[in-house]
């Protein structure tokens, strides 16, 4: 891989603002999943290197939170403008070692280095509050303070901005960070590692371990005593057991985890807008996101019309390696995710749906599927219930409002959600209905560093990106004054 700034490509662990090698020098491959080829090896840490993060994290911490808001906004003011400086050398790092198409990566590299400037921003307006008092002689003050050190953990999806969203808002509060990137993404993780050293952090800011033995990582990070907060972006499966191996030293967690969402296109939309929201709901990196539209439930009277606009948008979809012009689907992450699809159609096709787009592996490679279009799906089917995380759509036909709703809310998850309307008082009343921490209406893509992103029910706890991402890194302590 050829990058214009070679250092980008880091592969050992950054523990104190130093590039740390596992004791005995074990490493773990990282791959290309558009072709198999091995990119590079990344250090394969242990428990030990992640208690020595977490060592230095914590002294790093008392002299982080001691810098004023402007100099912690400053700092990372710079690390904002390295990110953006190197965006093309980060997008094709991520491309070569997550897939997704190039023009999406850069998108992604903008979208993340974007938390980065919201909350260098909004480190400067954590304000606390002076109640009115009850007594004469008492005053009633809160201040907001830094947690402390944060454990982190994030998914290969996302492989920036899931890392920039949550340790903007800890570094902004002025907390310190250990992090764990997906074994499949450790070189973006590093690059942003390598840019936050240029942009001046002290050591021990932002630690990042790399490794593939997830679990025992994990162990540590929920577990020991010096981590007062623990964030997780994954699946709800590990979440939860995350969450349980928290509850030892009673951390606050934050939980973004998976989500199943509803795209619902009422009788009343505009066609063409519900095409081309469902797309990019759907189809971005080749199915593989949280917020993936994973159920289209489409109104009986514009269903034909509806499906034939969607068809031809789907069959035009370019899939091939992310790097390659025009390419709008690059490949999976790993021949599970292929596998979970072919299991879910084919359970989906004995239960009487039909696949009227695709259906089959696409000739581009091993890890790459044809963009594919199910219909007569219902909620019996594992479609309906699990998520997709591939170029699936699954299509359901509704009668009325009240049906769409039901089947929309029949889930544990409760991340994001989709309608389409033209109808102003419908669009209140099922906006109100729907039981997600996210809905758009109108509109297939939602993710804005200025807007509160996270999700009800099992889909997670806690709120990341706007102004309420940087509460969940700091404690609210109540003063009492006396003797006034
Ligand atoms: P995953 O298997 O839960 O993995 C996510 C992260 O957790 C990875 O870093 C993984 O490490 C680590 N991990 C796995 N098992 C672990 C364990 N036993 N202990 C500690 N850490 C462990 O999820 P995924 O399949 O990679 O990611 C896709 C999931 O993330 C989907 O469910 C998606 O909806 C969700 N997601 C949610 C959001 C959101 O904002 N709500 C955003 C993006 C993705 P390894 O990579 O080393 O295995």
């Amino acid at each position: 891989m050829r990058l214009s700034q070679q250092n980008l490509l880091q592969n050992k662990s950054f523990i104190n603002n130093e590039w740390v090698s596992e004791q005995s020098g074990k490493t773990f491959e990282v791959t290309n999943p558009a072709t198999g080829d091995v990119i590079t090896r990344v250090a394969n840490c242990t428990p030990k290197e992640t208690e020595q993060a977490i060592e230095a994290a914590t002294k790093a911490f008392e002299v982080w939170r001691k810098k004023t808001a402007k100099e912690r906004s400053a700092i990372m003011r710079k690390w904002f403008n390295l990110v953006n400086d190197s965006r093309n050398d980060l997008a094709l790092l991520m491309t070569t070692e997550q897939g997704k198409p190039l023009a999406e990566a850069k998108g992604e590299i903008t979208y993340g280095a974007s938390f980065i400037e919201w909350f260098a921003e909004e480190a400067r307006r954590v304000y606390g509050d002076v109640i009115p008092t009850p007594l004469n002689d008492r005053r009633i003050v809160v201040i907001k303070q830094p947690i402390g050190v944060v454990a982190a953990i994030t998914p290969w999806n996302f492989p920036i901005s899931m890392i920039t969203r949550k340790i903007s808002p800890a570094i902004a509060a002025g907390c310190t960070v250990v992090l764990k990137p997906a074994a499949q993404t450790p070189l973006s993780a590093l690059a942003l590692a390598y840019l936050s050293k240029e942009a001046g952090f002290p050591d021990g800011v932002i630690n990042i371990i790399t490794s593939d033995n997830a679990a025992e990582i994990g162990k540590v990070m929920t577990e020991h005593p010096l981590v007062q907060k623990f964030s997780f972006t994954g699946s709800t499966g590990v979440g939860k057991m995350l969450m349980q191996q928290c509850a030892s030293t009673v951390k606050k967690v934050s939980l973004e985890l998976g989500g199943n969402a509803p795209l619902i296109v009422f009788d009343d939309a505009n066609i063409q807008q519900a095409v081309k929201g469902a797309l990019a709901s759907k189809y971005r990196n080749a199915g593989q996101t949280c917020v993936c539209a994973n159920r289209i439930y489409v109104q009986d009277q514009i269903y034909n019309q509806f499906i034939q606009e969607y068809k031809k948008a789907v069959t035009s979809l370019k899939v091939g390696e992310g790097t390659q012009p025009g390419v709008e689907i690059g490949p999976l992450i790993d021949e599970k995710a292929i596998e979970k699809i072919n299991r879910l159609v084919h359970e989906a096709v004995g239960k009487g749906a039909e696949i009227t787009t695709g259906g089959n592996n696409h000739m581009a490679g091993k890890l790459f599927f044809q963009p594919t279009i199910v219909e007569n799906c219902n909620q019996e089917m594992a479609l309906s219930k699990e998520e997709i995380f591939g170029p699936v759509s699954a299509i359901y036909k509704f009668d009325t409002e009240e049906e769409a709703i039901r089947f929309a809310n029949d889930t544990e998850y409760g991340l994001a959600s989709y309608f389409f309307t033209q109808n102003l008082a419908r669009a209140w009343r099922v906006a109100e209905a729907l039981d997600y921490g996210i809905v758009g209406i109108n509109e297939g893509v939602v993710s804005h560093a200025e807007a509160p992103f996270g999700g009800m029910k099992e889909s997670g706890i806690g709120r990341e990106g706007s102004k309420y991402g940087i509460e969940e890194y700091v404690e609210i302590k109540y003063l009492c004054l006396g003797g006034m």
